[in-house]
């Protein structure tokens, strides 16, 4: 979600706009402008343009107020159970809550899973409580509030249905899961909550691909178009349970592993103090083109790799020293303890973007080796060749 903005704080969690989101604000203008019942004022006559759109922007924002909430419901149950909130984005299939420490306990994950669609249901009944009550008040004026409250009543209702289809990422997917693994392994929850959600996922891409059943019914005929929409959903659905499946079975695979089993500590280093000709022997005789830099007293300092040699002129060959060629780099980032999890650093690497971590002792903060995506990318094909 790089592509977004912050535009506030609500109980200490930045709300940010995804590009996506600009889009796809005019589309439902335009839809509770246009469209007919049960969600716009297409059917109402006599109301003119400037109101109509008044309104309609105003049920626009309402609407993403309720899937903020809906995002809200689920990152406040899940605070309480410890979690850490980044962010919660908004973009164009509606809202993403960025959380870390999520309890693996099934008892807090369906908790927190149910949270987002029970606000949503809680939603639709109070803007169709808020429609039925004025309903009594029989003034035209009332005309567009009514329809709209309803519309969003409506709405809220299919988003809190939606969400609870048992497929990934849907939050039904999350609750069957947790209810899963109650009585099995978190791998095997997950790999049959996948399972369920792939054949949901066809079914709704075959009904997408049939032709409309009523038209069908009432005139005998088959009519296209097919329902994309539908197509584009089961196919999203499907992508997301196969990532989820993978994402849990790599991270489950690396639980006790700590970095000092994974990382590498042969020819993995340079002094600062080494002059480049000899580094350019060194990468030469041990076949490696990437070397942590390492300060006298063993501290980690960088990294240099073979790129950064190539760029050199002749003469800077010759006097330059590794000091003068480390990339820049930080004590917290670029670096990792020996006694951290294989599955954080990895977490660490993807949501950082790096490719290498030097590694340190954890007593003395001196450099050991380092850990690499590579590196850990072969180590997890081994370790599912080995189940
Ligand atoms: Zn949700």
């Amino acid at each position: 979600m790089s592509a977004s903005i912050q535009v506030g704080k609500i109980i200490g969690i930045p709300i940010r706009l995804h590009i996506s989101f600009l889009f796809i604000l005019p589309v439902f203008v335009l839809m509770f402008a246009e469209a007919s019942e049960p969600v716009g004022l297409g059917d109402i006559e006599n109301l003119s343009l400037h109101y109509r759109y008044i309104f309609s922007a105003l049920a626009t924002i309402l609407f993403f107020f309720s899937v903020l909430l809906h995002e809200m419901s689920h990152s406040y149950v899940a605070m309480r159970y410890g979690a850490k909130i980044h962010s919660i984005t908004l973009f164009i299939f509606g809202g993403l809550a960025m959380m870390d420490d999520i309890p693996k306990e099934p008892g807090k994950e369906w908790r927190i899973a149910i949270a987002g669609p029970a606000m949503s249901f809680a939603l639709g009944g109070a803007f169709l409580l808020s429609y039925f009550s004025l309903t009594t008040v029989n003034l035209p004026i009332y005309y567009p509030a009514q329809a709209l409250l309803f519309g969003l009543g409506y709405l809220n209702l299919v988003l809190g249905t939606f969400n609870l289809l048992p497929a990934f990422p849907m939050d039904g997917g999350r609750v069957l899961r947790a209810l899963l693994a109650k009585r099995m392994s978190f791998i095997q929850a997950t790999k049959k909550a996948v399972f369920v959600g792939k054949i949901f996922a066809i079914i709704m891409a075959i009904v997408g691909l049939m032709p409309d059943p009523f038209w069908f019914y009432s005139t005998g005929e088959v009519r296209a178009p097919f329902n994309l929409f539908l197509i584009f959903i089961a196919f999203f659905l499907y992508t997301a349970a196969t990532e989820e499946e993978r994402a849990t079975t790599t991270f489950a695979l690396l639980e006790g592993i700590k970095v000092k089993n994974v990382m590498r500590t042969e020819h993995t280093c340079v002094l600062d103090d080494t002059p480049i000709m000899a580094l350019s022997d060194k990468m030469l005789a041990e076949k490696t083109y990437e070397y942590a830099v390492v300060g006298a007293s063993g501290e980690p300092k960088g990294f240099v790799t073979f790129g950064e040699l190539k760029a050199l002129s002749n003469e800077q060959r010759y006097t330059f020293k590794v000091s003068d060629v480390t990339g820049s780099f930080d004590r917290v980032s670029d670096v990792i303890s020996e006694e951290a999890e294989v599955g954080d650093a990895l977490k660490r690497m993807l949501k950082a973007k790096k490719n290498v971590f030097a590694v340190v002792e954890a007593a003395s903060g001196n450099y050991i080796g380092v850990i690499t995506r590579n590196d850990l990318a072969t180590y997890i094909e081994m370790l599912k060749g080995r189940i």
